[in-house]
């Protein structure tokens, strides 16, 4: 994982690499007039979505990153900017959506591509590329949320983007509602039965073959991150738990959830499935998850599924973890690790 204020989770957004200008952005006018002239020094651009909240990159990473920047020249240009704005050392990074359709890079011949978002940053997880993926998954939120945001929830009047897409605001004047880009929280959990050092895992029917998790579920209002923990895991595996430590968090922009990491202490473990959620879950050791990371670090291997490549020899075809990249893969590297978050 790389290494640097993200501690261990990669979609995080939350430190020196993003600087989000959170107290400036009221001023969209003056934070643009600031940057714009100085496009000669600094990187004034535009990361790309298309309509499917694909992101725009180059078909191989250059000098410059993997993404493809659209350079502000014009004030039709900056009239499309709705959505800012982050600092980057020198650089100056605006967020944006078109319907534009760029076949090559005027300039460098760089040729675009979209991609689905989540390949795309599990694929940059595998390079350690933080920062890429921390604007991606800030720019992929903010408009994930503007496009199911746009009537007011109240009055039902239209509603307009403030603050470079960080306030959306009822256009009525009676009314005036105004909500801010929220995430939703998820608990994400490894149980530990401390009796024989075994981890439960699940895996959905939907998924590719061999492929479990951690369980996952959305927290509900009112409801603490420890008590959702115990709940889901009861509710989607039969599991008591008593006891759960935090681990870590992770922004997973699809659309705009936050996942909360956490290990838990078993009770109990004998499992009954819900079948709505779940197709099965079992108990792992310890070597047997350790393998499965290995054999998801096999070169080659598909970053979504960590299964080896077509042809290729599979060293654990019976189990595949979470790849690189997220957070359920880092719950199991700590399992392993036999660290001490999850010695009961
Ligand atoms: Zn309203």
């Amino acid at each position: 994982m790389a290494a640097g204020p993200f501690g261990t989770t990669v979609f995080a957004g939350a430190s020196g690499w993003v600087d989000r200008l959170n107290n400036r952005r009221r001023d969209m006018e003056g934070l643009m007039n600031q940057a714009l002239p100085t496009a000669g020094e600094c990187r004034v651009a535009v990361l790309l979505f298309d309509q499917d909240l694909k992101v725009a990159h180059k078909k191989t990473a250059t000098d410059s990153g993997p993404l493809w920047w659209q350079r502000v020249n014009s004030q039709a240009d900056r009239d499309a900017l709705y959505l800012v704005a982050t600092q980057h050392l020198r650089e100056w990074v605006f967020l944006g959506q078109t319907t534009r359709e760029y076949a090559a890079h005027p300039s460098t011949g760089d040729v675009v591509q979209y991609s689905n978002t989540r390949n795309f940053a599990l694929q940059r997880a595998a390079h350690d590329d933080v920062w890429t993926i921390a604007l991606v998954a800030h720019a992929r939120s903010c408009f994930e949320y503007m496009d199911r945001h746009r009537f007011c929830s109240k009055c039902g009047v239209p509603s307009t983007v403030k603050q470079g897409g960080h306030e959306i605001k009822c256009g009525a004047d009676e009314c005036g509602l105004s909500c801010f880009p929220r995430s939703d929280p998820v608990v994400i959990m490894l149980a530990v039965d401390p009796a024989t050092d075994r981890v439960l895992l699940g895996r959905q029917a939907a998924w590719p073959p061999g492929l479990h998790s951690a369980l996952a579920g959305f927290m509900e209002h009112g409801e603490a991150a420890e008590e959702a923990v115990a709940r889901e895991l009861f509710e989607e595996s039969g599991v008591r738990v008593d006891l759960c430590r935090y681990h870590s968090s992770q922004p997973w922009p699809f659309p705009y959830s936050l996942m909360l990491g956490f290990m838990a202490r078993a009770t109990s473990t004998d499992i009954l499935v819900d079948q709505h959620e779940l197709e099965t879950a079992a108990w792992y050791t310890r070597d047997e998850v350790r393998a499965a990371l290995a054999a998801g670090s096999h070169p080659g291997a598909d970053p979504l599924t960590a299964a080896a490549p077509a042809g290729g020899s599979d060293p654990a075809p019976t189990l595949r973890l979470p790849p690189k990249g997220t957070i359920a893969h880092e719950l199991c590297q700590t399992f392993v690790a036999a660290d001490p978050i999850c010695k009961f």
